[in-house]
Formats: C-alpha cells, sequence, structure tokens
C-alpha cells in the first residue's frame, strides 16, 4: 500500500482517484470489473474535473482574468466543481439549475458560496432552458466566461488528460473495455478518445439511461428517447460538441430499477453509498463484461465510473416516500 502523495496545493486533491475492484459486479460478469472513485474528488463527482480544466483553458484563453465570474447551467456537480475551483482561483460563480434537482445539490451550493439562480425545468429548444439562461447571464455580466460544458471540449480534454491515462495506470495497461453514460458526454468521449490512444482495441461501450436519445443513435443512427429515468446528471438528447466523434463501439440501456439495484448492493455488499448514475453505469460495465466474455477474450476487464456520492440525495435516492412516489423498490432497511 503506498501513501497518498502529498499534494502541493489543494486544486491538485482533483483527479487521481482511487479504482476499486468491485465483487458483486465482476461475479455477476464473470470477470473484472472496476469502478474509478470520482465521488473522491473534493466535490465528490467526476465534475471537478471538467470543472478545473474549463477554469484554467478560459484563463490561458484571456478570457478569465483576476476577480472574474465563472457562470454556468448545471444540474449541480458541475456547479459545486466550479464553485470550489473558483474559490480556490479567486473567481465568483454563478450557477443557473433546473428547479427540479436535488434538495441537497441546491443547499451545496449556496453553502460553497455559489450565487443560485433557479429556473423552471423546460426542453432545450425553450429560451428559458437553463443552458440558454447562464449564456444569457454570461453575456450580460461584466468580466464573467460562460463554462459551457456541454459544448466546450475543454471538458472531454479533462478526461483526454487525466482520466484515461490514470485508468491505464492503475490497471498496468491491461484494460479491455470501458463505459459509463452521458450527460454532457465529456467522460464518455474523454476517456474513450484517451484510452483508445494507447489501445485502440479497447471496447467503449455507451451506457444510457431510458428518456435519453444516445442509445438508438448510436445503434440506429436516429436521435430518439424512448422511457424516462429520474437519474440526475445523465441522458442527453443531442450530439455535443463533447460528443462528437466520440469512439463509441457499442452501447447499453439500462433502467432505473437495474441501476438502483447495483446502487443497493453496493452498499449494502461493498459499503459504497453511491448516486444513480453509478448504478446505471456499474449495470453498463456488467453487460459489458459479459458481453466481452460472450466474445471470447481471456479474463477481460472492464472500467466504469463512480461518478458522484450516494449523500447528494438523502432525500431522493434514500428516501422511503420519494421511492414510493416515483414507483421504485424501497431498500429493504428504509422500510420500517
Ligand atoms: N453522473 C453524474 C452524477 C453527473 O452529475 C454527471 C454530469 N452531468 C454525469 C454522470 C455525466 O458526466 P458527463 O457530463 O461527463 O457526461
Amino acid at each position: 500500500m503506498t501513501a497518498p502523495l502529498l499534494r502541493p496545493n489543494t486544486l491538485e486533491l482533483i483527479g487521481n482517484t482511487p479504482l476499486a475492484l468491485l465483487k458483486g459486479p465482476s461475479e455477476a460478469a464473470g470477470c473484472e470489473i472496476y469502478g474509478k472513485c470520482e465521488y473522491a474528488n473534493p466535490g465528490a463527482s467526476v465534475k471537478d474535473r471538467a470543472a478545473l480544466w474549463i477554469v484554467r483553458d478560459a484563463e490561458r484563453r484571456g478570457d478569465l482574468k483576476p476577480g472574474g465570474t465563472i457562470v454556468e447551467g448545471t444540474a449541480g456537480n458541475t456547479g459545486i466543481g466550479l464553485a470550489l475551483v473558483g474559490n480556490a482561483l479567486g473567481y465568483k460563480t454563478v450557477i443557473v439549475m433546473p428547479e427540479t434537482q436535488s434538495r441537497e445539490k441546491m443547499d451545496t451550493l449556496r453553502a460553497l458560496g455559489a450565487e443560485l439562480v433557479l429556473v423552471p425545468a423546460a426542453p432545450y429548444s425553450n429560451p428559458g432552458h437553463f443552458v440558454h439562461t447562464s449564456r444569457r447571464l454570461a453575456e450580460e455580466t461584466a468580466g464573467a466566461v460562460w463554462a459551457n460544458q456541454f459544448d466546450n471540449t475543454a471538458n472531454r480534454k479533462a478526461h483526454i488528460e487525466s482520466t484515461a491515462p490514470e485508468l491505464w495506470e492503475q490497471l498496468d495497461g491491461r484494460i479491455d473495455g470501458f463505459t459509463c453514460a452521458a450527460g454532457t458526454g465529456g467522460t464518455i468521449a474523454g476517456v474513450g478518445m484517451g484510452l483508445k490512444a494507447f489501445d485502440e482495441n479497447i471496447t467503449i461501450a455507451l451506457t444510457d439511461p431510458f428518456g435519453a436519445a444516445l442509445y438508438n443513435y448510436y445503434a440506429h443512427g436516429e436521435l430518439k428517447a424512448e422511457g424516462s429515468s429520474v437519474a440526475e446528471g445523465i441522458g442527453q438528447g443531442r450530439i455535443t460538441a463533447n460528443l462528437e466523434g466520440a469512439p463509441i463501439d457499442t452501447q447499453f440501456r439500462i433502467s432505473d430499477e437495474e441501476g438502483l439495484e447495483w446502487v443497493r448492493r453496493l452498499l449494502k455488499e461493498e459499503g459504497l453509498c453511491l448516486g444513480l448514475s453509478s448504478g446505471i453505469n456499474v449495470a453498463g460495465a456488467v453487460a459489458l463484461g459479459r458481453q466481452l466474455v460472450a466474445e471470447g477474450r481471456e479474463k477481460p476487464r472492464v472500467a466504469t465510473i463512480l461518478a458522484d456520492t450516494g449523500f447528494r440525495y438523502l432525500s431522493s435516492l434514500y428516501n422511503r416516500e420519494w421511492l414510493e412516489a416515483k414507483n421504485l423498490p424501497v431498500f429493504d432497511w428504509l422500510k420500517d
């Protein structure tokens, strides 16, 4: 066991997250399934990486100057990352998010010192959508930059330059497959591109929740959504700039029930408290592992992303009334 490295400044606490072999998923798939513990970032999600790369890129381009403001439309985790990175570098942060997001995310953003602007949930085609609202706010604010995580490819660059090389190194260059779901698409595209640069035979799979359009796009060339999902932070209806050119070899579609079952098992059997996108990612990794085994790959190793902490969802995923209202199975220990 190596001792954690001393980091010369707190921003270097972003990334270099541990990778854990997941026992239950590995048994279910008949191969090795690994989870990248992105909840171990300072903001407790995978989005800290994108936040840091976006801010550094804006500084390099000269768009963000000392005392400036970062504006973003976000389901929450990117906002948390931007607020922390902003604090560390002396920038103000203004976050626009749909009012349907979890209470914990809103409380967290306020607690971190971000200015929070809540807007009603609206389709992307509506000018009131949180992404468009954030762009307008950035344009109207002096000294402000719009982080634009969906179409700013500094987002996926974070994963090309950090997450992918970390996975490659942690697995000693022996990795057969990678999968995760897409929100902006930065993680799947960036890790996919980064890993393919090491070895183009690594299979990259998109794991899509219901209610998103990417499964049909990669399977049939048609952006078409079916069903719905309560998972926050994932589920995309268009090809964002980050998704353009993503090396997707295959795709799976995972239900909330299946994702939730892995959330339950990972908590009860392996002591990990995760959000639903992580459960959906793990279900996708099991599906990919089984596919690689069926294709005859020798003892394949598949990695996925444990995207954020379950502590962020105490009033939803881990709350009996909320689960019942959504017609989702209630964890046994929440029943009495
Ligand atoms: N899981 C969670 C919990 C998230 O907040 C996000 C980011 N929206 C994702 C997964 C997806 O990551 P990406 O934006 O890189 O596709």
